[in-house]
C-alpha cells in the first residue's frame, strides 16, 4: 500500500497518479471514512443530502451495446420503448415534481447522440424547464460542440455524460463508441460552459486497478464534475451482465470514499443500485462523503415503498435535503402517480448514455 501524508487529503488536485488512487482505496476502510468525513465537512454542509429527480423524455431502442443497459435495442429486456415525449407533457411533469419539492429536473433520452429534430424538441422541452424556475440536466448521448452550444442557448444548466468505467475495461462493456468519444463529448460541454454531471458503475466485473482508473480519471479532468454518480450495476435479465458476481459492498464504499477525497467540492451522487443496498450500506455512504441521492420517477409513485424508506431513513439518520424545508417528507412526496416501465428497469440516464 502507498503510505498517503496527509496533505493528500483534501487538495484540489487534476495530477493524480495510478499508485496514489490506489493507495487511497487500500487504506484501513475506518481511517479512509474518517478522512472522506473531514474533507467533506471543509466543502459540503453537514448531514446535507442533495436530491435529483429524472425523467425518461425517450425510453429503449438505443443502438449502442453497453453490456449493463436494458435500454440497448440489442438485449431481449421486456423494456417497453417510448418515443420522444410532447414538449407540453415534459412540462407537466417538471411542474408535478416542482410541487414535489424538486429544484432541479433531468432529462433522460435513449440516444447514441440526438439528430437536429430531436435537440429542438429537447431545446424547446429545457426552455419550458427553466420557465418554471428550476434547473434543468439532460442526458442525450454524445454531443458536438455545436449541439452543446445549443443546449446552453436554451437554458440547460447541466449535462450527464458518463465514464462508465477505466478505458482499459471499456472495450469488455462497449464496442459502440470510444472512450475518447466520451471525453470528447465532456469537453464539448466543459466548452459550452455547461456543467458536467459524470461518473460510472461499479460491479461490472471490473478489477480494483479499473475503479482507481475510473476515479483517477474523472479526478484528472481539467475541470472536477459538479456531479459524480456512482453506480451500482443493477443487473437486469437479457442483459449481457446480468449473473456478473456481486461487488464486495465495502469495495463500494470505498470509492465513494475516495470519489470525495479526490473530488472534494463535486456532488457525489449515490445512484442506481441505491434500491438494493442496505440501510446499513446507505449510512456508510454518506459517511463516505456522497451528498447527492438520484431518485426517478418511481421514486414519485403513489404508494412506492421506496419513498417511505427513504424518508425514514433520512430520519433515523438525521439527514436533511439541500434543496429547501429540511423535510424528506416534501421532497419526495409521493405527488406523481405515473409508473413507467422504463423507470422501473432500474437503469436510466444516470447510468446513461
Ligand atoms: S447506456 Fe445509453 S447509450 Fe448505452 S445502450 Fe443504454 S441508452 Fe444507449
Amino acid at each position: 500500500m502507498t503510505a498517503c501524508p496527509p496533505a493528500v487529503f483534501g487538495a484540489i488536485r487534476h495530477d493524480w497518479s495510478r499508485a496514489e488512487v490506489e493507495g487511497l482505496l487500500a487504506l484501513p476502510l475506518l481511517d479512509l471514512l474518517l478522512q472522506a468525513q473531514r474533507v467533506h465537512r471543509e466543502h459540503h454542509a453537514a448531514n446535507t443530502v442533495q436530491m435529483s429527480t429524472l425523467l425518461s423524455i425517450k425510453t429503449g431502442a438505443c443502438p449502442e451495446d453497453c453490456a449493463y443497459c436494458p435500454q440497448s435495442v440489442r438485449y431481449e429486456t421486456g423494456l417497453e420503448r417510448e418515443a420522444l415525449m410532447e414538449v407540453a407533457a415534459v412540462r407537466e411533469r417538471a411542474q408535478r415534481a416542482k410541487a414535489a419539492g424538486a429544484t432541479r429536473f433531468c432529462m433522460g433520452a435513449a440516444y447514441r447522440s440526438p439528430k437536429a429534430k430531436e435537440l429542438e424538441v429537447i431545446a424547446a422541452m429545457v426552455r419550458e424547464v427553466r420557465a418554471l424556475g428550476m434547473e434543468t440536466c439532460a442526458t442525450l448521448g454524445m454531443l458536438t460542440p455545436a449541439q452543446a452550444l445549443e443546449l446552453k442557448a436554451a437554458g440547460l444548466d447541466y449535462y450527464n455524460h458518463n465514464l462508465d468505467t477505466s478505458e482499459e475495461f471499456y472495450g469488455e462493456i462497449i464496442t459502440t463508441r470510444t472512450y475518447q468519444d466520451r471525453l470528447d463529448t465532456l469537453a464539448a460541454v466543459r466548452a459550452a460552459d455547461l456543467k458536467v454531471c459524470c461518473g460510472g458503475i461499479l460491479g461490472m466485473g471490473e478489477s480494483p486497478a479499473d475503479r482507481a482508473e475510473l476515479l483517477r480519471t474523472l479526478a484528472n479532468l481539467p475541470e472536477h464534475p459538479e456531479s459524480v454518480p456512482i453506480n451500482q450495476l443493477v443487473q437486469v435479465a437479457g442483459t449481457p451482465l446480468a449473473g456478473s458476481a456481486s461487488l464486495d459492498p465495502f469495495e463500494f464504499v470505498r470509492a465513494i470514499a475516495v470519489a470525495r477525497l479526490l473530488m472534494p467540492r463535486s456532488h457525489v451522487r449515490l445512484s442506481a443500485g441505491r434500491e438494493t443496498m442496505s440501510d446499513e450500506m446507505q449510512a456508510l455512504c454518506f459517511m463516505a462523503g456522497a451528498n447527492s441521492i438520484f431518485y426517478g420517477e418511481k421514486l414519485l409513485t403513489t404508494g412506492n415503498p421506496d419513498v417511505e424508506r427513504d424518508r425514514r431513513l433520512f430520519e433515523r439518520l438525521g439527514l436533511k435535503t439541500e434543496e429547501g424545508p429540511a423535510d424528506i417528507a416534501a421532497q419526495i412526496s409521493p405527488a406523481v402517480d405515473d409508473e413507467r416501465p422504463c423507470a422501473r428497469a432500474g437503469y436510466h440516464a444516470e447510468t446513461a448514455p
